[in-house]
């Protein structure tokens, strides 16, 4: 009866969208068989993790939590599962999330929300949004459902559902991870990366799922260093930069406290800590708001009804109807929001005025993080303005929703090393969590600090 009980109250969370037992237990028949002939394991023997619904995964639905891939099974493997599963790891399923990773709060996606395990509701308190849009991800770890899974960030959607749930997520540098097989968002910011309950298992992670890829143009062509191997908490003669354009009006005083412990414990493991300043962080932001959108209005365009999934074909319809019909019945609201900013941005008579801008922007913002490194070696921040939110409170207003993304979405725009770490509980006991920024290839100097 406990189990029985258990298994639905996991359910209840509603984090994985596919199960995929069979996948998990050959991982741990394998692993069994290598220990039993005395093989040395590999690095993920036996790990059952789950996988965002982003990852396309062979003979597996991969619906990145839309109706309009309702049914689609790709008959191939992502990059990034594949090295997982070769490093000996097997798959629990596909984790829920934002519907195309648009979100923060996990409440877009096409097959209901993800509920975080800090809080189910009940009684006068509505349940608590596990961050997004790796929010199966996050909900599923902190859960302990599984003990690591993937996750994606475009602009900040590994990293605030690390700090919502209490756990670890580290979005390594653009191109350590490769795009292929990964269902595209934003391709010039969307990366791959691990979450897992500490850095040491984030470490291990992130070393199986990096390594150059041919199939991927931006994928760096660089040895993946031994991060686990590397790990230390002794940050003498590290310099750890404290942004002052971050103190944002009305930081909330936990988050101020936050904040002080995080630079009271890198003082303590040796760090020398200076302020510095990231002077265009401002329009960090509204500029990822553009660029992402219109990129996404590109790469949504294949979603036609001829190709994959869904297809919506009304009586007496010509091509062009069944492509609209197709995708007003496939599409969720927030979806078309972005595809309708993207096209509008990219608009011939508005080109200039918004997407010129806003990668005129992008470079000042990549600029000043380079200057800042002349100052130090990292970058302390928190990961999120609050704590976890209920769900419900943000989803009829996107800008509110948006503004949650303020910390994570510069080092995001200009490519770097970021990680979310637990912090502590603020006043009503819920996670919060501190962000460790590096220069670009420095995950080890991330997740040191992260230690
Ligand atoms: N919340 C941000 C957005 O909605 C980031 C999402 C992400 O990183 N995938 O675009």
């Amino acid at each position: 009866d406990a189990f029985v009980t258990a298994v639905s109250r996991a359910k209840d969370l509603n984090a994985f969208l596919v199960e995929t037992p069979d996948h998990a237990l050959a991982a741990a028949k394998q692993a069994d068989e290598a220990r039993a002939a005395g093989e040395t394991l590999k690095p993920l023997a036996g790990v059952p993790i789950g996988m965002k619904d982003l990852f396309c995964t062979k003979g597996v639905t991969s619906t990145a939590a839309s109706h309009i891939l309702e049914g689609f099974t790709p008959t191939y493997e992502s990059t990034v599962s594949q090295r997982l599963w070769d490093a000996g790891a097997g798959m629990l399923g596909k984790l829920n999330m934002d519907q195309f990773a648009m979100g923060s709060s996990n409440e877009t996606s096409a097959f209901g929300n993800v509920i975080s395990p800090w809080r189910r509701g009940g009684g006068d308190n509505a349940p608590l949004a596990p961050g997004g849009s790796s929010g199966g991800s996050s909900s599923a770890i902190a859960a302990r459902l599984c003990p690591a899974a993937t996750g994606t960030d475009t602009g900040g959607s590994i990293r605030q559902p690390a700090a919502f749930t209490g756990i670890s997520g580290i979005k390594p540098t653009y191109g350590r991870c490769s795009r292929w097989g990964v269902i595209a968002f934003a391709s010039s910011l969307d990366q791959a990366g691990p979450m897992a309950r500490d850095v040491r298992d984030c470490a291990i992670m992130l070393e199986a799922m990096s390594g150059f890829d041919v199939k991927d143009s931006t994928s760096l062509d660089l040895a993946v260093p031994k991060w686990e191997a590397g790990l230390s908490s002794n940050l003498a003669g590290k310099r750890v930069g404290i942004p002052k354009e971050y103190r944002v009006d009305n930081m909330p005083a936990e988050i101020e406290a936050l904040w002080q412990q995080g630079i009271d414990w890198l003082k303590d493991a040796g760090a020398e800590i200076v302020e510095v300043s990231l002077p265009h962080t401002k329009y960090a932001l509204p500029a990822y708001y553009i660029i992402a959108p219109a990129e996404a209005s590109s790469n949504l365009a294949r979603y036609d009804g001829v190709r994959y999934g869904q297809r919506e074909l009304p009586e007496g319809a010509n091509l062009q109807d069944m492509y609209a019909a197709t995708r007003a019945a496939g599409f969720g609201d927030e979806v078309k929001r972005r595809i309708m900013i993207g096209t509008y941005v990219l608009s011939a008579g508005f080109y200039d005025a918004y997407y010129t801008q806003a990668q005129k922007v992008r470079t000042l913002i990549a600029q000043d993080f380079e200057k800042a490194w002349g100052q130090c070696d990292l970058l302390l921040t928190p990961t999120a303005p609050s704590a976890a939110f209920a769900l419900g409170e943000k989803s009829d207003d996107p800008i509110a929703m948006y503004l949650n993304d303020v910390f994570t979405v510069p080092s995001s725009l200009a490519g770097l090393p970021a990680m979310s770490v637990p912090g502590g509980l603020d006043a009503g006991g819920l996670p919060l969590g501190l962000q460790v920024i590096g220069k670009p290839l420095d995950e080890q100097g991330v997740l040191n600090a992260g230690l």
